[in-house]
């Protein structure tokens, strides 16, 4: 069971979907050096042999892109990864500290967890033994028609679905209200394109894919024969599930994803499946509507468990048992789920150090009480303070909650790592169904405070600026106004136009999923957006590989946005303030400034397996296009820089959606 939310972040972490948030059995030794802490306006990453009316890009950014080579064990290094790093060594040194010495009870719970997870001879000695309750259970199924039976207590007892994922979700069309909610799921590739696509690429991948899940099997004790046999039933239910499942473009409709239906009307679209003994079994026994995202899919579970035979059905739910929990066991099976979803699928070279993965596993874990000490050392009242002023048309969230999450129920054991994370596991299982019939908590937070990212949320309308984020290069109260407009202004600006791009604007002021334009603003708007539609799918980001116009629109909506309304909320606070915009400084007037602030933000530089990846599934486009796209739709780019009109910066067919 995962996390599930509407919201848009402002990007989408690393750990998402390149399998870097693996645990591995290396080493348990500490950091070798402090990473830096990156400046905010930085005059040696600029190339000044770059023309910025050609690629401003390459203007910004050029000279960091060639000092800034990526290290091995990352996909892709740029501003965000080196904030994140600094925030991740900070939290390591206090989480190093609770394990020696804890001076509370909360110090004392993360620091064990933290202690466990760095235990690497205790996690090699217990081998695959975590999981062997929860294969014995899938082992003695001998009744296809028990299905439910099964699932429910898979879910009830160690927090794993099969096939879709049950939990709860905010009413689209009543967003004070929490509901059930039934989503499409089971796959172990990152998208259903993985699994449809007829490239030679793509061809290539699924059979190292099937290579991959027969290890998986040859490391639980299969034999190589047993073990090829399961990954062909692997691959024949998943293709299956692949085919039924809609794309995320679609999935960007809130219309397409949403269908309540009463529990009967569910128990017909899948007869065979009891769902009475399902929910039943995850305490849901009394519900009587739930969401069901995507009908077809769930058509399409019921064929699958009506075709298949019940071994094709067991070596499927033995897979995603073995593969949920590889990055918690002994080395072979870190290092094999490294190799597929790091290494092939993203290109990364070396698994990260141990103290790095286990220091984003417990912030993952227990986010919420290691954040409690991380903010009060690292964010204090006068940056929440300083940080509030710039914000007040939307509701909005800074820094931490207001109030904390509690964990006193999570048992964890200092010798018991693999069973920590199971418990943390169902602690969040529970805690997300029990929402289901209450009303929304406006007041909780979808990211950890040490978190280098924000996100808007549009049935809540309201904007989360973790502490993470609030530090140079994005906010610096010893700069000059232009760069911290050029950075943490349009962060804040793109959120804002969230509310307002292809998914934001279906919702209505309270939230809720309603149409409230005009026939004609709305068909205005559609033929703008088409326009960026054709402008970032034309936009290349390895050889034949472009970006989906369509997957990023929004994000691309909320950077173009973000650019407009932070440049006019600087200009009008450099003209109250009596500072002349054309003064300059390190040589450069604040339009200029303030361009090259925003710029840098997105210098990076990414391997191209994670390249391709992200194109397919990531909904913000790459750093390179983020910058180049919105400078091109906005004029007092090119006046800043005395571009002439039709240079490629400065196209006479600019594109504008607000
Ligand atoms: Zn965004």
């Amino acid at each position: 069971m995962i996390f599930k939310s509407v919201a848009t972040f402002l990007v989408l972490s690393s750990g998402m979907c390149l399998g870097q948030s693996s645990i591995a059995a290396d080493t348990a030794g500490g950091p070798t050096s402090v990473p830096k802490a990156p400046v905010s306006f930085d005059l040696s990453a600029i190339d000044k042999t770059a023309d910025p009316c050609t690629d401003f890009y390459a203007y910004a950014c050029g000279n960091w892109k060639k000092n800034n080579p990526i290290p091995s064990d990352q996909t892709r290094w740029g501003r965000f990864n080196e904030l994140a790093e600094r925030n991740n060594y900070l939290l390591y040194s206090d989480l190093k500290a609770a394990a020696d010495a804890p001076k509370t009870p909360l110090q004392k719970k993360y620091g064990d967890y933290f202690a466990a997870c760095m235990n690497v001879d205790l996690a090699d000695k217990l081998g695959a033994t975590p999981i062997e309750p929860a294969l014995k259970t899938i082992a003695a199924w001998n009744d296809k028609k028990t299905a439910a039976t099964l699932m429910g207590e898979m879910e009830q007892k160690y927090g794993q679905g099969f096939f879709f994922d049950f939990g709860s979700a905010q009413d689209q069309k009543d967003s004070t209200q929490q509901i059930g909610e039934l989503d499409q799921a089971g796959l172990g590739l990152p998208d259903r394109d993985y699994y449809l696509n007829d490239d030679e690429r793509s061809k290539t991948l699924r059979a190292q894919y099937v290579e991959h899940v027969t290890k998986m099997f040859t490391l639980l004790g299969d034999t190589p024969e047993q073990a090829a046999a399961e990954a062909k039933n692997v691959i024949t239910i998943e293709t299956a599930l692949a085919q039924g499942s809609m794309s995320r473009v679609d999935r960007r409709t809130p219309a397409n994803v949403y269908h309540v239906m009463t529990i009967a009307e569910l128990q017909a679209l899948t007869p065979d499946f009891d769902w009475k003994i399902f929910l039943t079994a995850n305490q849901q026994g009394r519900l009587k509507t739930v969401n069901v995202t995507t009908p077809g899919f769930f058509k399409t579970v019921k064929e699958q468990l009506d075709a298949a035979d019940i071994d094709a059905l067991k070596s499927y739910m033995r897979w995603h048992t073995v593969h949920r929990f590889a990055p918690n066991l002994s080395n072979a099976f870190v290092q094999e789920n490294f190799n597929f979803y790091a290494a092939t699928l993203a290109g990364q070279k070396e698994l990260a150090p141990r103290w790095k993965r286990c220091t984003a596993a417990t912030d993952r874990a227990l986010g919420e009480a290691v954040g409690q000490d991380w903010v009060a050392k690292n964010f204090p009242p006068a940056a929440k303070d300083n940080m509030q002023k710039l914000l007040d048309a939307f509701r909005d969230k800074i820094g931490y909650p207001e109030r904390w999450r509690d964990y006193s129920s999570v048992v964890v054991k200092r010798d018991d790592p693999a069973g920590n994370v199971q418990r943390v596991a169902l602690f969040n299982d529970r805690r997300n169904l029990n929402k289901i019939g209450k009303p929304v908590d406006e007041k909780e937070w979808a990211m950890t405070p040490p978190t280098v990212n924000a996100y808007y949320s549009p049935a809540k309308n309201d904007i989360n600026f973790p502490a993470g984020i609030l530090q140079p290069p994005f906010y610096d109260f010893k700069i000059d106004p232009a760069v911290n407009f050029g950075g943490i202004g349009v962060v804040i600006g793109h959120e804002m136009t969230h509310g307002f791009d292809d998914q934001g604007s279906q919702y209505d002021p309270t939230g809720n999923v309603r149409s409230w334009w005009t026939a004609e603003d709305k068909k205005k708007f559609d033929e703008r957006t088409d326009c960026e539609v054709k402008e970032y799918g034309a936009f290349e980001v390895a050889p034949g590989q472009t970006l989906n116009g369509k997957l990023t629109l929004g994000e691309n909506t909320a950077d173009n946005g973000g650019l407009h309304i932070a440049y006019a909320a600087l200009m009008s606070t450099l003209a109250k303030q009596g500072i002349d915009p054309s003064a300059k400084v390190d040589g450069y007037t604040a339009a200029q400034r303030y361009f090259i602030g925003f710029g840098q933000v997105w210098c990076e530089n990414t391997r191209e397996q994670a390249a391709r990846l992200r194109a397919r599934t990531d909904p913000h486009s790459a750093g390179m296009w983020r910058v180049n796209g919105s400078v091109q739709n906005f004029d007092e780019f090119g006046k800043a820089f005395g571009c002439k009109a039709g240079q490629p910066m400065t196209p006479v067919n600019a594109c504008r959606v607000w």
